[in-house]
C-alpha cells in the first residue's frame, strides 16, 4: 500500500464556483485561468468540470495543445503571448488567441505566414510594471495591428496589481479608459478579486482562477466566506504514529516545539515533499478526525506532528485532513506567510490525486 496522503478534486465545485463566477459577473464571457496546470489541480483532471466556460486561458502551449487533443474547441488564451516566433505556427495549428505585450511579437505576426488571421490581445501595461505597453502607446500599437492581415479579433487587455483593495482598481481603470479612447476595443480586465469586487471592471470577458478552485483572491478565507465558493481541493492524510511527551520534551527538528506537561502528539503522514509549507508555525490548523487541532513543531520533509489534545480517541489510522472543506487553505496558508495560490500550486506529483 502507498502512503495515506492523498489530495481529492470536487468536481462538483468546480462546476459550481464556475457558475458563482458568472453570476458575479453575468453580462461578461469567462476566460477560467488554468494556468500552471490548473493551479496544482491539472488541467486534464479538470477542464471537463469547467467546460461551461467561455474559455480557458493558460501559458503554455503543451497546456494549450492539451486541451485541444482532449477535444475542447472553443477559445484558449495564452496569457503571455508567445515566447518564441516560432511558436506561431502552432498558435495558427491549434487557433489559440494570444496575447501582444511587446514590440517584437508585432514583427514576428507582421511577418508570419498563418493560414488565417489570429486573434489577439493587446496588452497593456496599467501601472503594474510587469508586461504590456505604455498607456500612452496603445493607440498606435491598437492601430498598427489592427492593419496586419495576420491578425483577426483584437481585445485589449490589463490586469490589476491590487484589486483585492476598495480602491485597488480606480486607477489602472481611468488609464485603460484614457488609453482606449476612440478605439473601438472589447475589453478583458478582472481577475478574481475584480470579478467579485469590482463590477465596473467587468466589459467583455473576466478571467477568474484562484475563485474555480474556491480559495480567496485576498489570502483571507473571511473575504469570500459570504460569496458562496467552495473548496475543490482536499488534502488528506492519517496518523501513522502517536507519542506521549512529558513536560520539557522536545518535537521534531531543532526541538522547536516543548511541551509543557504531559501531551499526546500524532504523526502525520504528509510533510513539505507533499506540498505541505515548510513554513507553517505550531499552530497551524489542521483537522483530526473531524477536531480542530494544531500543528506541533517543524513540518519535515514526509512528516508531521499534531497535537491530539483535543482529540483523545485519535490514534494511529485516524484521518487527518490538512486543507479542504473544514481547515480552508487560506488560513493554513495564511499561518505560513503564504497565499492559497502558492500551496495549491506547490501540490507534489508524489501525491495521489482522486477526482469525484
Ligand atoms: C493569473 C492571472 C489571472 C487570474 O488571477 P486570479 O487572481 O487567480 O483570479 C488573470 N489574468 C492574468 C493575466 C493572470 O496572469
Amino acid at each position: 500500500m502507498s502512503r495515506p496522503v492523498v489530495a481529492t478534486l470536487d468536481s462538483a465545485a468546480l462546476r459550481h464556483n464556475l457558475q458563482v463566477a458568472r453570476k458575479a459577473a453575468p453580462h461578461s464571457r469567462v476566460w477560467s485561468v488554468v494556468k500552471a496546470n490548473a493551479y496544482g489541480h491539472g488541467i486534464a483532471r479538470c477542464w471537463q468540470a469547467l467546460s461551461d466556460t467561455d474559455g480557458f486561458a493558460l501559458l503554455n502551449l503543451e497546456e494549450a495543445v492539451l486541451l485541444r487533443e482532449q477535444g475542447w474547441k472553443k477559445p484558449i488564451l495564452l496569457l503571455e503571448g508567445f515566447f518564441h516566433a516560432d511558436d506561431l505556427a502552432i498558435i495558427d495549428r491549434y487557433r489559440l488567441t494570444t496575447s501582444i505585450h511587446s514590440n517584437w511579437q508585432i514583427q514576428a505576426l507582421a511577418r508570419a505566414e498563418l493560414s488565417a488571421p489570429v486573434d489577439i490581445y493587446l496588452k497593456m501595461n496599467s501601472g503594474m510594471n510587469r508586461l504590456g505597453f505604455r498607456p500612452e502607446q496603445i493607440n498606435a500599437v491598437w492601430r498598427k495591428l489592427r492593419s496586419l492581415a495576420t491578425v483577426g479579433e483584437m481585445t485589449l487587455m490589463a490586469h490589476f496589481a491590487e484589486a483585492e483593495k476598495a480602491d485597488g482598481i480606480t486607477a489602472p481603470l481611468r488609464l485603460v479608459e484614457q488609453a482606449a479612447e476612440g478605439l473601438e476595443a472589447p475589453r478583458s480586465l478582472a481577475n478574481s478579486a475584480a470579478t467579485l469586487w469590482h463590477p465596473e471592471t467587468h466589459y467583455n470577458w473576466v478571467r477568474p482562477g484562484i475563485i474555480l478552485y474556491g480559495a480567496s483572491p485576498s489570502g483571507q478565507w473571511c473575504d469570500i466566506a459570504s460569496s458562496g465558493l467552495q473548496p475543490v481541493m482536499t488534502l488528506q492524510s492519517e496518523i501513522i504514529g502517536v507519542q506521549q511527551l512529558a513536560a520539557g520534551d522536545g518535537v521534531g527538528y531543532g526541538y522547536r516545539y516543548r511541551a509543557s506537561g504531559e501531551q499526546r502528539i500524532g504523526i502525520v503522514a504528509c510533510g513539505y515533499a507533499d506540498g505541505y509549507p515548510r513554513h507553517a508555525p505550531t499552530g497551524t490548523p489542521v483537522l483530526v478526525d473531524g477536531v480542530l487541532t494544531q500543528t506541533i513543531g517543524a513540518i519535515s520533509m514526509d512528516m508531521m506532528m499534531v497535537d491530539l489534545t483535543p482529540c483523545p480517541q485519535a490514534g494511529i489510522g485516524t484521518s487527518v485532513e490538512l486543507w479542504g472543506n473544514q481547515v480552508k487553505i487560506d488560513d493554513v496558508a495564511q499561518a505560513a506567510g503564504t497565499v492559497g495560490y502558492e500551496l495549491m500550486c506547490a501540490l507534489a506529483p508524489r501525491v495521489p490525486v482522486n477526482v469525484i
